[in-house]
């Protein structure tokens, strides 16, 4: 009994001695509430915790505290819960929905209410959205407990304010996977040199979700299950304030916000935002910093200008965005010049800055209240002045691209109307500035170097041809996408079947009836055709598919056909006659059968695990074929003749010249190899094509060695460097539509992204230069002058490369974007399932 005793009393006695490391300002706490310690069996800081004992005990609290409840707002895609635990006083608790109602009314421009002080203050804390990026979720759990189980005046007083909501790891797959990894290298002791396994992951890391998407790009452009269940619970609470947890390379301090002085201006902002907001909590996040001893820096770096980040897309919602950066400790310990840097210290600073925005916003609980009811409504009156009533936009050959748009529209809450065929955004309404956000374009700055992209015009990813308008004609609104798409059912025939090249779901419709066994035709020319009672024309790429010569029986046929429709939604007519009306006739030598593509892309350490996550994600989300992902580490034992199509995307690609020729023996057989960015660089420069640079032409030619070197100040260095880089922009490029990677394009100009400075040069061959830049290229974001005219303006975007039999399609820029780029997204699926039906002509 003794023995029990004591051993009992030495149990919570350590246990408080290193959790008052954290929190010894907060007793006394609720000893029926068990601390992060008690229920997980170690003290926070010892080990990384996995994400399902994170939701384990975040659940636990919401069982044993009266303050707390947990909600699931969606799963991610390796299926780990997204969870929110909401803690407020037992009263607020229990009234919430009602006070949910009292707080919305400050959202809603039309309501006009001023009790700002009596409702709490809507706090999300948000934690780990970088997986790799730790201590967030480890000061989750501390900051769940402290306000759970805290009986301190302090924190009674913040319940009584504010409802937190706790996000602990908004994407848990990244972070399971960084876990794993500085846990299976954790030593006893630690190992604190930098050059140890454990503080070196290995590719892809965690920083991504699971398609090796960066999701603290994502809150705009919404394309996975993380950002859409959170973007629906968003706009469910409008929370006032929302922290954004990260950290930074070791040899740092800590930084919040304000941010960069000029960088970080969305022009569309008010600027009570960046000033007074900011400030206003900058300054308590000092005093709480140096109370501790932590160092710290702001205003120096950073910017806040895309509104995808998450401490900018509540910025745009009428709340307040706080960036936070920790230096990292990338394991348990190791040694920086600055120190050693521990993770209960990095811990324990995010711990601090997240007590500390609650602290803030309660005291500041009317002020942020009326600037978020000021923001909405001046959303209204601004709109008003504007001449732009609205924009007009819709695809009447692809659908699907045009539903896939107007759903990013209606998760971001925009109105949307349809009139006729076109759709409509009236721009007087509460969400005029994500308005502004999705169709306007910026060319002028105020600044010039971007911590990321400089263009964000989300209408231009999905190449919609959208115009503003100066009168309104709104017809019906549009309440979901279900309505958007409306094919008519295909008519059985026993000869012959078309399907339109020109709907986003057309390649994986493709693919679809491929892996059934049929055999599909690609039209290199345009026709016209009789289906049914109606003539039908018919553009490049249109898919023939003669009944006579499969090996199915025409009611096996048709049903293949009828599921195909039913899951992508795409035109498709039955004819009976292979002579054509106008144009070539179905039995043409310009239509040609499309074998079927075996796909591989080269992955693992020094190629860009983004890109190479957005092809995977493209290939799994949207075609729904399989793609093999082989490790450059194994490349001398992987036999390439397995496969019809190689993707190369930007990397660093140290490949030997036996392994150099591996690869164009294999394009030389009749293969396709696709490069993206950088690989077309490296094609270029190992001598894989015959194609030239331009900025290597030109520095050959004109590079004056006799010119004087202006000399510059040095301070200024990085600013001057830092504008050379092209951050990410929009450029309008003029394709060939006739040519086969343009197949299904009725727009000989369109957009694409352009985030690097790979300046390809457009191919001696005519026939080879799929895509060029305008001459007035530019549409959205910055770009030096020089960078524009001398080496923008003479470039080509596309270029395809003949090599023996095979060919090389050069991407010079990337048009899988984000998993965001609809527009140029089937430049890609066209080299992949079309890119072996490519000879390139020439006169030799
Ligand atoms: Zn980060």
């Amino acid at each position: 009994m003794f023995k029990k005793l004591l051993l009992l009393v030495l149990f919570v006695s350590t246990s408080i001695h290193a959790q008052d490391y954290f929190f010894k300002k907060f007793h006394p706490f609720n000893q029926s509430i068990p601390s992060p310690e008690e229920f997980l069996g170690y003290g926070i800081g010892e080990h990384h915790t996995r994400h399902d004992l994170i939701v384990a005990y975040l659940t636990k609290l919401a069982e044993t505290s009266d303050r707390a409840s947990i909600y699931q707002y969606g799963a991610t895609h390796e299926g780990r819960k997204l969870v929110i635990l909401t803690i407020t006083s037992p009263e607020n608790l229990s009234n919430l929905s009602q006070l949910k109602e009292q707080h919305l009314a400050f959202t809603d421009p039309t309501k006009t209410v001023s009790n700002y002080n009596e409702v709490p203050i809507f706090i999300n804390l948000a934690y780990n959205v970088h997986g790799n990026e730790p201590s967030s979720s480890e000061a989750a759990l501390l900051t769940a407990y402290t306000f759970a189980a805290s009986n301190n005046p302090e924190i009674l007083r913040y319940l009584e304010n504010a409802v937190i909501m706790i996000d602990p790891t908004i994407n848990p797959d990244g972070r399971d996977r960084h876990t794993q990894w500085a846990n299976t290298y954790q030593g006893t002791p630690n190992v604190s040199d930098p050059q140890d396994a454990e503080h070196n992951e290995y590719w892809p890391g965690g920083r991504t979700n699971h398609y090796w998407f960066d999701l603290n790009r994502d809150w705009l452009l919404a394309i996975h299950p993380e950002s859409q269940g959170k973007l629906k619970w968003f706009h469910e609470w409008y929370p006032n304030v929302v922290t954004d947890f990260h950290e930074m390379g070791s040899n740092a301090t800590y930084f919040f916000e304000p941010m960069k002085v000029n960088g970080s201006l969305d022009p569309i902002m008010p600027k009570e935002n960046y000033e007074d907001l900011n400030n206003m909590f900058g300054a308590e996040f000092a005093k709480a910093l140096d109370s501790i001893g932590s160092f710290y820096f702001t205003k120096e770096v950073f910017d806040g200008t895309y509104p995808g980040y998450g401490s900018s897309y509540p910025d745009i919602q009428g709340g307040l965005g706080l960036l936070f950066e920790q230096a990292s400790s990338r394991g348990h310990e190791q040694k920086t010049a600055f120190g050693k840097i521990t993770f209960p210290f990095t811990i324990r600073n995010q711990y601090t800055s997240g007590i500390t925005t609650v602290k803030t916003a309660v005291a500041n609980k009317a002020y942020m209240r009326k600037y978020q009811q000021n923001f909405f409504k001046s959303a209204l009156t601004i709109a008003g002045k504007s001449k732009i009533r609205g924009y007009e936009f819709g695809d009447a050959y692809d659908a699907n691209r045009t539903k896939a748009f107007i759903d990013k529209l209606l998760q971001h809450q925009i109105d949307v109307y349809k009139s006729g065929n076109r759709y409509v955004v009236p721009t007087k309404q509460a969400q005029y500035r994500m308005v502004q956000t999705m169709f306007e374009t910026y060319t002028k700055y105020r600044d010039s170097v971007y911590y990321d992209a400089s263009a964000w015009s989300v209408g231009n990813f999905y190449n919609m041809k959208y115009k503003a308008v100066n009168t309104l004609n709104l017809g019906e609104k549009v309440e979901s996408t279900e309505t958007v798409v409306s094919v008519a059912p295909v008519q059985k025939s026993d000869y012959a079947y078309i399907l339109d090249w020109d709907d986003y779901n057309a390649p994986a419709a493709l693919h679809y009836l491929q892996e059934k066994g049929l055999v599909l035709s690609s039209s290199f020319k345009p026709f016209t055709a009789q289906s049914g009672n109606n003539s039908k024309s018919f553009g490049y790429g249109a898919l023939v598919l003669p009944v006579s010569l499969q090996n199915k029986d025409s009611d096996e046929i048709f049903a293949l056909l009828q599921t195909a429709q039913e899951k992508f939604q795409i035109p498709m007519y039955g004819v009976d006659s292979g002579y054509s009306l106008k144009g070539i006739d179905l039995g043409s030598r310009y239509i040609q059968p499309v074998s079927k593509v075996k796909a591989a892309m080269l992955i693992g350490t020094g190629t860009r695990s983004y890109e190479a996550g957005e092809v995977w994600h493209l290939l799994d989300t949207r075609v729904h074929m399989p793609i093999t992902k082989i490790p450059l580490r194994n490349f001398n034992r992987i036999n390439l003749d397995k496969y019809t199509t190689l993707v190369m995307v930007s990397g660093r690609y140290n490949l030997s010249k036996k392994q150099q020729e591996k690869i164009k023996q294999w394009v030389n057989k009749g293969n396709t190899l696709i490069t993206i960015g950088t690989a077309s660089k490296w094609a270029i420069e190992k001598k894989l094509v015959k194609e030239k640079l331009t900025d290597v032409e030109r520095d050959s030619l004109t590079k004056d060695s006799t010119k004087i070197t202006e000399r510059k100040p040095y301070v200024d260095a990085p600013e001057n460097l830092g504008k050379e880089s092209v951050g990410g922009i929009i450029l309008r490029v003029d394709l060939d539509t006739t040519h086969p990677l343009a197949f299904g394009y009725r727009d000989k100009t369109i957009p694409v992204y352009k985030n690097n400075t790979v300046w390809l040069a457009p191919s001696k061959n005519e026939y080879a230069t799929v895509a060029k830049y305008s001459r007035k290229p530019l549409i959205d974001g910055f770009i030096t002058d020089e960078n524009r005219d001398e080496n923008l303006k003479p470039s080509a975007s596309l270029i395809v490369s003949k090599v023996g039999s095979g060919r090389v399609v050069l991407f010079a820029d990337n048009p899988n974007f984000r998993g965001s780029w609809y527009g140029t997204n089937r430049l890609f699926l066209n080299a992949l399932f079309l890119g072996n039906k490519i000879s390139v002509p020439s006169r030799d």
